[in-house]
């Protein structure tokens, strides 16, 4: 196993229930760092820029309008195999089908509404933690 970088997004739904200092505590509970964060408002460009890759689906115009519903807050976390553990303490995508213990489970509203993002591969955190955080 090799020390990794992750993207994290806590989503609108979280940071609107206040779950913001209750999901990062998952992470660090299972040795995740975070590296850098910061709250910001996505504009819909952003939103769908982020998501490009799911621009054909059917969920795309309610996920972009979901993820510039409130503020989200994005951050790096880092540590050893971060991409698939963070993948893990998320839960699957769909909160009816994540396991017990995961943040999704736990605190997700719907399969839209989930709580957080993480990133899928290297080659996306690599991706995405530029989109977000040019400079580190
Ligand atoms: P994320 O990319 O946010 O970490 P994920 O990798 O588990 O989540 P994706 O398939 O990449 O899931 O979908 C991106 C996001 O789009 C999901 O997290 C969810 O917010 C939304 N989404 C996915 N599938 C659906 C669906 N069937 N209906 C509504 N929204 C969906
Ligand atoms: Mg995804």
């Amino acid at each position: 196993m090799a020390k990794e970088r992750t993207l994290s997004i806590v989503k609108p739904d979280a940071t609107r229930r206040n779950l913001t200092e209750k999901i990062n505590a998952r992470f660090t509970a299972r040795g995740l760092k975070i590296v850098a964060q910061k709250r910001l408002q996505l504009s819909r460009a952003e939103a769908e820029k982020f998501y490009a890759v799911h621009r054909e689906r059917p969920f795309f115009s309610g996920l972009v309008t979901f993820m510039i519903s409130g503020p989200v807050v994005v951050q790096v976390l880092e540590g050893e195999n971060a991409i698939a553990l963070n993948r893990e303490i998320m839960g699957a995508t769909d909160p009816a089908k994540a396991a017990p213990g995961t943040i999704r489970k736990d605190f997700a509203e719907s399969i839209e509404a989930n709580s957080v993002h993480g990133s899928d591969s290297a080659e996306t955190a690599k991706r995405e933690i530029a989109f977000f955080f040019p400079d580190i």
